[in-house]
């Protein structure tokens, strides 16, 4: 099967698409996924579009994405159109109206699911979200776990003096639940803000005592991520980009903006290729070419 190259070597094999800029969580810290505000979404039709020829160039794996995925009145409908053009489909949310959708998501083909939780005390979670919701948040992470969506991951970006006590009750709840813990390097939005400075949390000791209570660890193909399989049954993934230029060069991703925007980085918005005009004429061709270009724009944000 064709598999697209960027400059750099790196295989382009997954595609992350925001559905929506739309959310009802007013996160402090959060990168809209590194996109400027998107007035315009996509139709159900336009995202099967895209999704058919990133696949049928080589991207099997697709993460829906936002804004909150879930606020879609068509989200099921869209996991149902890509679904057969992929290997997998999977989804990161909020999880607030994950208890209600988890099911049919998965019968619509959904795989897997990661849900963020970035605390379980109520005012912290308030303090990060603007919202009262961990318990609902809790209910969808156990809704999405029987309905077979596997594995469930739950997101925590660990933020300094806020939530990084939280860590052994998050590993707790998830080994309980039956979910991955991610804990996520807080990435800055514009790098050395100051509020950036002040919540980022150094990852690496954290990482040296997970090391110390593994059985096991295992690096992930996508980034070079760690997953430490502790010796109380508990699963925990490493996220940590900064600076990390094994982290780029393991890179396989391609980005659509909410707007209908080929993104080849989180980091950058000058390097965007606009593929709305195209999906409104219709022409599968140059949705390719405009693929190609999106790929030849692609390099690493960290380099070595
Ligand atoms: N609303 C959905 C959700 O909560 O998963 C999808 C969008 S959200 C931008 C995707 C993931 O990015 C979430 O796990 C979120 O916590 C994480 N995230 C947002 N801003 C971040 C930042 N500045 N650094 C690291 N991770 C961040």
């Amino acid at each position: 099967m064709r598999v697209l190259r960027d400059p750099f070597n790196r295989p382009v094999t997954s595609l992350r698409i925001s559905l929506t800029h739309r959310c009802n969580f007013r996160c402090f810290f959060c990168h809209m996924e590194g996109e400027q505000d998107c007035r315009r979404e996509l139709s159900t039709t336009e995202i099967e579009k895209i999704v058919m020829v990133a696949s049928s160039l080589g991207m099997r794996k697709v993460k829906l994405t936002g804004g909150e995925p879930l606020l879609r009145e068509d989200i099921t409908e869209i996991v149902r159109r890509i679904t057969p053009h992929v290997d997998e489909v999977s989804m990161t949310s909020n999880g607030f109206y994950l208890e209600e959708y988890a099911e049919k998501l998965y019968e619509a083909g959904l795989k897997r699911v990661n849900v963020s939780l970035h605390s379980l005390n109520q005012q912290i979670f308030e303090k990060i979200t603007g919202v009262n919701a961990v318990e609902k948040v809790k209910k969808g992470i156990k809704a999405a776990v029987k309905s077979g969506l596997k594995p469930v991951k739950i997101n925590m970006v660990v933020l300094k003096g806020l939530n990084d006590k939280d860590i052994p009750r998050m590993i707790e709840f998830s080994k309980n639940c039956g979910a991955i813990l991610q804990l996520i390097e807080f990435q800055p939005i514009q790098y050395g803000a100051p509020y950036w400075k002040k919540f980022y949390y150094d990852l690496s000791l954290v990482e040296e005592e997970l090391k110390e209570n593994s059985k096991d660890v295992l690096v992930r193909e996508l980034q070079r991520r760690r997953q430490y399989y502790l010796r109380n049954g508990g699963i925990v993934e490493i996220v940590k980009p900064m600076h990390n230029s094994s982290f780029c060069m393991n890179c396989t991703r391609l980005r659509v903006t909410a707007d209908g925007k080929l993104k080849p980085c989180l980091m950058r918005n000058d390097n965007l290729v606009d593929v709305k005009p195209i999906l409104e004429s219709h022409d599968l061709k140059e949705l390719e070419k405009a693929f190609e270009e999106a790929v030849s724009r692609r390099e690493p944000y960290w380099k070595g």
